[in-house]
C-alpha cells in the first residue's frame, strides 16, 4: 500500500481546472480550502500502511491476492459491511471532518460491482470484466476513487428526460468507435478533485426514453473538459484571510473538500464505460449505490457524535462543571443518540444480503433507520454540546488577542474557567466545539444531506415495511374476522 506522501504526491502531479471563491487554484495541494482535506485522506493511507494483518483499514482482497486499502474493498460477507460500519466510526474522531472522496468511492465501487453483473447477464455485454480490470489496478495502485452520483438536477419536479436543459443531469453526447463525450455536472462531490479517479453513475431512476442518461464510468479529476466549482462556505473565507491555527478548532483536517465537477464535452475511453444506454438498470445502480453509502454515512456520524461529546466533556472539565448531573445527563444523551444510530447500521451490514455477483448490501430499512437516527443524533449532540460549553463558542478571543500586550492580560484573566487550566486550553476547545456544532463547519448540512436527504430514507423504509402484514397480525389478534 502508498504512503500518504505517494497520495500527495499523485494529486500534486495531476493538477485537475479547479476554481474557488471566483479564482483559479493553481495548486489544490497548497490551497487553505483543499489541503486541509488532503490531509485527512492522507490519513487513511497513514492509518492502513505496513499491515500484514487484516484491520479495520486494511484487508486481504480477493482479486489481487494482497493487502489493500478497506476502502477499496468489494464486500464480501456480512462481517465485511459490519467492518465497514465500524471503520466510519473509528476512523472520523482522528480527523472529524471528511474523507468523502474514499467514503463515496467504497460504495459507488461495491454498486458498480454489482450492476455490471446484472447487465451482464441480460446482455452478454462485458461491462463487469472492464469493470473487474479497473477495480485491480485501483487496488493495486492505492487509489482514491469519489463516487459521483448527485447530479445538478434543475428542476427537481421534472425528470431528466423533461428538464429544459438536458445538461443539469450528466448524458452522453456522441459516441465514438473508441469511447464516449459526456456533458453535464456532479453536483456537491466531496473531495473530487483530490481523487485518482472519480465513479460517475446515475442518480434516479430512468426510462426508455432517457437511454443517454443511463452512463457510468471511471475517469481521473483532471480529464480534459472536466472543471471543478469549490465549495465556499464561511469559514473556508476565514481560512483565505487568517492562518492562525489557534483560530479554528480542527486546523489541520476541518474543510470538506468539495466541488460542482463540470463535464464539458470530456471523452471517456470505452474501456473505463460501465454503462451505456441501459436505462432499466439506473435505478438498481442509485438504490445499491444508496445503501452502502448510507451505511458508512451513519456511522461516520457517529464519530462526529463521539467526538463532539469528547469536545463537550472537556469543555465542562474546563469551566468546573464535571459532575453537574445536567452536563452528565447531556453526555449521556449524546452517546444514546449516537449508539442507536450505530446499533442500526451494524445491524443492517448483520441482516445485509448477498447480491448474486457475490457483493453483500446493507439492509434497506435498517440502514436508512440508521442513517436517518445518525443525522438526528448530530443535531441533538450539536444542540446539546453547545449548551454544555457555553458562550465562549461566540465570543472566544483569537491568537492575535492572546499575543497583543495591551489586552492579553485581561484575556487570560476574564476567559478563564478553572485556575487549573490554561485560559488558551479553554479557547482552544470552545473553538473545537464551534467547528463540530456546525457553528463555522458544514457538519449539520453534510450530514443531513450526504448520502440523501432524509425524504428518501422515509421512502426506502415506506417501502420496506410490510404494512400489509403488520395490518393481518394485528386484526389476527384483536380476534377479527373479515
Ligand atoms: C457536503 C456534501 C457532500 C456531498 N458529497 C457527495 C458525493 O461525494 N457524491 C455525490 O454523488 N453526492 C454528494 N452529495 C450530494 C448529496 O447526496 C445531495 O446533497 C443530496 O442527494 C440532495 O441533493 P441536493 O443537494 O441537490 O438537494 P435538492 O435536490 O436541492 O433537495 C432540496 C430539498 O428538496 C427535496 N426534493 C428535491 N427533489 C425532490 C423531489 N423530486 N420530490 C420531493 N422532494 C424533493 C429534498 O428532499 C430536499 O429536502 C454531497 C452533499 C453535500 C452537502
Amino acid at each position: 500500500m502508498k504512503s500518504a506522501q505517494d497520495y500527495k504526491d499523485s494529486i500534486r502531479a495531476m493538477k485537475p481546472v479547479v476554481y474557488a471563491f471566483g479564482e483559479k487554484v493553481e495548486q489544490v495541494c497548497d490551497h487553505p480550502t483543499f489541503a486541509p482535506t488532503l490531509n485527512a485522506i492522507g490519513l487513511t493511507y497513514e492509518m492502513a500502511k505496513d499491515t500484514e494483518n487484516e484491520t479495520l483499514m486494511a484487508v486481504k482482497s480477493p482479486f489481487t491476492g494482497t493487502m489493500i486499502n478497506r476502502f477499496l474493498h468489494i464486500c464480501q460477507s456480512q462481517e465485511d459491511l459490519i467492518q465497514r460500519g465500524e471503520l466510519g466510526k473509528f476512523f472520523t474522531p482522528y480527523h472529524g471532518a471528511c474523507i468523502g472522496a474514499r467514503c463515496a468511492g467504497t460504495a459507488a465501487l461495491n454498486a458498480l460491482y454489482a450492476t455490471t453483473h446484472d447487465i451482464d447477464k441480460k446482455n452478454g455485454t462485458d461491462y463487469h470484466e472492464r469493470f473487474v480490470n479497473f477495480l485491480k489496478y485501483a487496488q493495486n495502485e492505492d487509489l482514491v476513487c469519489s463516487g459521483a452520483i448527485t447530479d445538478a438536477k434543475g428542476d427537481r419536479s421534472l425528470s431528466p428526460g423533461r428538464q429544459a436543459d438536458p445538461d443539469v443531469y450528466l448524458h452522453v453526447v456522441e459516441k465514438q468507435s473508441d469511447g464516449i463525450i459526456v456533458r453535464g455536472a456532479k453536483a456537491h462531490q466531496s473531495g473530487a478533485a483530490l481523487a485518482n479517479f472519480a465513479l460517475v453513475a446515475p442518480t434516479v431512476n430512468l426510462k426508455e426514453n432517457e437511454k443517454q442518461f443511463a452512463v457510468a464510468f471511471a475517469v481521473p479529476p483532471n480529464a480534459q473538459g472536466i472543471i471543478h466549482l469549490a465549495e465556499a462556505p464561511a469559514p473556508n473565507a476565514r481560512r483565505l484571510h487568517v492562518q492562525d491555527e489557534m483560530d479554528f478548532g480542527n486546523f489541520a483536517y476541518g474543510v470538506h473538500g468539495s466541488t460542482h465537477m463540470i463535464f464539458d464535452d470530456v471523452f471517456i475511453p470505452e474501456e473505463m464505460v460501465f454503462m451505456c444506454g441501459e436505462y432499466e438498470f439506473a435505478g438498481e445502480l442509485a438504490a445499491n449505490f444508496g445503501h452502502l453509502q448510507r451505511l458508512a454515512s451513519a456511522c461516520c456520524k457517529c464519530g462526529h457524535c463521539d467526538l463532539t461529546c469528547g469536545a463537550a466533556a472537556v469543555a465542562a472539565d474546563y469551566n468546573g462543571c464535571e459532575k453537574m448531573s445536567h452536563i452528565r445527563d447531556k453526555l449521556v444523551e449524546i452517546s444514546f443518540q449516537s449508539a442507536l444510530a450505530y446499533g442500526s447500521a451494524l445491524a443492517s451490514g448483520y441482516k445485509g444480503h448477498r447480491h448474486a455477483s457475490g457483493v453483500y448490501i446493507p439492509d434497506p430499512l435498517l440502514v436508512n433507520a440508521a442513517k436517518l437516527q445518525a443525522v438526528e443524533a448530530v443535531w441533538i449532540a450539536a444542540k446539546l454540546a453547545g449548551e454544555i460549553t457555553g458562550g465562549i463558542i461566540d465570543t472566544a478571543p483569537t491568537q492575535k488577542d492572546f499575543n497583543n500586550p495591551h489586552i492579553a492580560r485581561y484575556v487570560d484573566k476574564y476567559f478563564r474557567g478553572k485556575n487549573s487550566v490554561s485560559t488558551e486550553n479553554r479557547v482552544r476547545i470552545a473553538r473545537l466545539v464551534e467547528y463540530l456544532i456546525g457553528q463555522g463547519s458544514i457538519i449539520p448540512t453534510e450530514s443531513s444531506q450526504g448520502a440523501g436527504p432524509s425524504a428518501v430514507q422515509r421512502l426506502v423504509i415506506r417501502q420496506s415495511t410490510n404494512v400489509n402484514y403488520l395490518k393481518r397480525r394485528a386484526k389476527e389478534m384483536a380476534g377479527i374476522k373479515e
